[in-house]
């Protein structure tokens, strides 16, 4: 099965956008283009004709790029329906349980509320690749501006039940602070001690750390084991992953 051809581009202070590519069909997506002028760039770079924008959610530093985009290229913007009133220049809206043919590839769409109420995320199962936006960081989960603890631990639920050989392409460099968060709620966490140090290696050499697998992030990321009785008693909420959520989320925002 053929892959996808996935470019990173880093842009803004801490922002990740992807270009995609099925080589089959010549389909080229941009993953939440928060700015036009570095995707340009690297589409003249690479001689990849612009298709698509995929959006996960609304936030300026993942759709700032859109329109100017769209108008430069005549691509076809790909969004959340929960949210089309926020997607600038939305053309094809997508929700829950949704297959979006993108090119040959199928991206299987997850409605993720928490982060914003219409966040989704695409999954393309050929290329084991997760955009995931803002709901999953690496080691971390985004900010609940929209949602509650609840909306947030059944999306990260969803990702969860992804194959562990998922890797995860989330929209920002948030992996370091992330670790030592995690460090301060999971000191005894042996995988979580080793791979901060890893992380602070790659920081140190400027080397991205995204993506990163589900396998990682299943034993580190403490989003997404808020249903570990270690970490549900560190929260004060033995038996309650919702509660236990709500807790380190709470912790994580004044850290
Ligand atoms: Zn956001
Ligand atoms: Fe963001």
């Amino acid at each position: 099965m053929t892959e996808l051809s996935i470019r990173q581009i880093p842009v803004l202070k801490d922002n990740y956008v992807y270009l995609i590519r099925d080589p089959d069909s010549g389909s080229t997506g941009v993953v939440d283009p928060a700015v036009a002028g570095p995707v340009l760039d690297a589409l003249k770079d690479t001689g990849w004709r612009l298709t698509h924008i995929l959006n996960t959610h609304h936030h300026g530093d993942h759709t700032g790029g859109n329109l100017e985009l769209k108008h430069a290229t005549g691509c076809t913007i790909v969004g959340p329906r929960a949210d089309r009133d926020r997607i600038p220049g939305i053309d094809i809206e997508l929700g829950d349980g949704d297959t979006y043919e993108f090119g040959k590839r199928a991206a299987h769409v997850f409605d993720v509320p928490g982060h914003t109420r219409g966040h989704i995320a695409y999954w393309f199962p050929d290329s084991r690749a997760l955009f995931c936006g803002d709901t999953l960081f690496i080691m971390g989960c985004g900010r609940l501006f929209e949602g509650t603890p609840a909306q947030m631990w059944k999306s990260l639920g969803k990702l969860k039940a992804l194959p562990p050989e998922t890797r995860i392409y989330c929209a920002h460099e948030y992996t370091q602070n992330n670790a030592r968060f995690a460090l301060s709620v999971e000191p005894g966490n042996v995988d979580l001690v080793a791979r901060a140090r890893r992380v602070d290696d790659m920081r140190a050499r400027n080397i991205p750390t995204v993506p990163g697998t589900m396998a990682e992030e299943l034993l580190t990321n403490p989003f997404l084991r808020a249903d570990q009785p270690s970490l549900q008693q560190v929260a004060g909420h033995v038996g309650d992953p919702v509660a236990t959520l709500a807790e380190i989320r709470h912790r994580k925002d004044v850290f």
